[in-house]
């Protein structure tokens, strides 16, 4: 967190007004990183699952939250210090004392639990109060005076989606699966979040769903996947190792389609850089799923700083939401397909993106005696390579300049740099991770040859200018 606050890869928001907490701003080097992110699942998606993609308002008419039902329920369980006034969330606490998952458990077992265990508040020791629901969407309103009309901003980009279904049924010449996928911003309200950029009030995500017929949940190219092993956590907290082949024979995971994105989860949090070692696969338990949902899982990540982190939730929705949206907008979300009438379900990949991109910096960091660096994955990597002169005189520093732009004339992202000692240089391209450096030294002025450094390596190789494109 000291390399990516001093070299521009995330710091905390609002920084001279004393900061927010659940707010991080990407600085110029972390924004870089999170677009290869956001690329990596984009390409993935559009091109080898054949999504659509769109993009559509963060701030939505209530009418849409009452549909989904998060106006009534998407809450946390909320208790104040009855001294000092500070909220925390119940189950945390909870869990801190018990060190045992407890987000699933309700007012009553909680207020029961506090009292039990006799938390108090962690900061003043005062008497905490009663634990009560606490919706979690920002609210505000669309328009002025009278006419105003009540809004949210959006806690996931999922509906947003789902209403434009008979228009994206249309578009897609009325074809399932029909897959739709929607990358951006999405807000929650959280009591008090502590844990840096893992539980943030302002996030991005990248969901895509997918437009089923109810009776086809299987994957055509699930074979792609069918040997990848991993450990599963099963809602029963059973922990074994198993491939995705047997998980599906077993049952253990039930849907087809759902074990097939879990495989293709993981094998694109791999491509990202994130140690795939830590990665575990788990299923929600009986009450902690969304009541309509038929099996969900995660994919989660036990990081060194804040235990297990979930990337992606992968959820069979039935028929919830659409059918959800047909009764409050009176629109009907029937088609006809393969001669059946019937409202699609839903098979939902939900990813976060900052949290895989803390899992990436968390994975990727090394430490060496003589230096410590980022070992980012070049499709990940902030830069692809740094142009250094050796020295800043004798046409070094215009020859590297050429250089510089004949690889970004390319296509290729690079970085220019001329200060300080080649050695210092290169030390400041390992902390960020930039896999490769270029330098241009007195041979080159005789031979038009580069010198390639590798990051990771250190090893040192002589190329032509005209094919350093082709080398890095
Ligand atoms: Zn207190």
């Amino acid at each position: 967190m000291d390399i990516a606050k001093r070299r521009g890869i995330i710091y905390p928001s609002f920084e001279i007004y004393g900061g927010v907490s659940g707010f991080y701003d990407y600085g110029p080097v972390g924004i870089r990183i999170k677009q290869n992110i956001e690329r990596i699942i984009r390409d993935y998606f559009i091109l080898k699952e054949n999504c659509f993609e769109i993009d559509s308002p963060v701030l939505n008419p209530e009418a849409i939250w009452v549909a989904s039902g998060h106006v009534e329920n998407f809450a946390d369980k909320l208790t104040q210090c009855m001294k000092c006034g500070e909220p925390y969330r119940a189950d945390h606490l909870v869990e801190e004392k018990t060190k045992k998952q407890a987000d699933h458990l309700g007012i009553r077992e909680l207020n029961e639990l506090i009292e039990e265990l006799g938390i108090k508040c962690p900061r003043c020791g005062g008497k905490l109060g009663e634990v009560y629901d606490y919706n979690l969407m920002f609210h505000t309103f669309i328009g002025p005076g009278m006419k105003k009309e009540s809004a949210y901003l959006r806690p996931e980009t999922a509906q947003t989606t789902y209403i434009s279904f008979r228009r994206l049924w249309e578009i897609g010449r009325k074809k399932l699966p029909l897959g739709v996928f929607q990358i951006g911003k999405s807000f929650r309200n959280e009591i008090s979040p502590r844990q840096g950029m893992i539980r943030l009030r302002e996030f991005y995500q990248a969901e895509i769903q997918f437009f089923v017929d109810p009776e086809k949940k299987e994957s055509e190219k699930f074979d792609d996947v069918r040997e990848i092993e991993v450990e599963i956590i099963t809602k029963d907290d059973e922990k074994f190792r198993i491939s995705l082949n047997d998980a599906v024979e077993d049952e253990v995971i039930k849907t087809q389609m759902i074990a097939y994105f879990l495989g293709r989860s993981f094998q694109l949090f791999e491509r990202m850089g994130i140690n795939p070692k830590r990665l575990r696969f788990r299923q929600h338990k009986d009450d902690e799923r969304a009541f309509y949902s038929s099996d969900t899982w995660d994919i989660e990540f036990i990081s060194n700083n804040f235990g297990r982190i979930e990337l992606v939730g992968i959820s069979d929705r039935t028929d919830y939401d659409l059918r959800a949206h047909m009764e409050l907008s009176g629109q009907d979300m029937n088609i006809n397909y393969n001669g059946k009438k019937f409202i699609p379900h839903v098979i939902e990949i939900a990813y976060g993106i900052d949290r895989p991109f803390y899992c990436v910096i968390e994975s990727c960091y090394t430490s060496e005696k003589d230096r410590k660096y980022f070992r980012f994955p070049e499709d990940v990597a902030p830069y692809s390579a740094a142009v250094f002169p050796l020295v800043n005189k004798d046409g070094l520093d215009k020859k590297a300049l050429e250089v510089f732009n004949f690889i970004t004339d390319n296509g290729i992202y690079a970085v220019y740099d001329k200060s300080g000692s080649i050695g210092r240089r290169y030390a400041r391209a390992d902390e960020i991770g930039i896999p490769k450096c270029i330098t241009i030294d007195y041979e080159t002025m005789e031979n038009d040859t580069v010198t390639i450094r590798d990051r990771d390596t250190r090893r040192q190789i002589r190329v032509k200018m005209n094919e350093i494109c082709k080398a890095l």
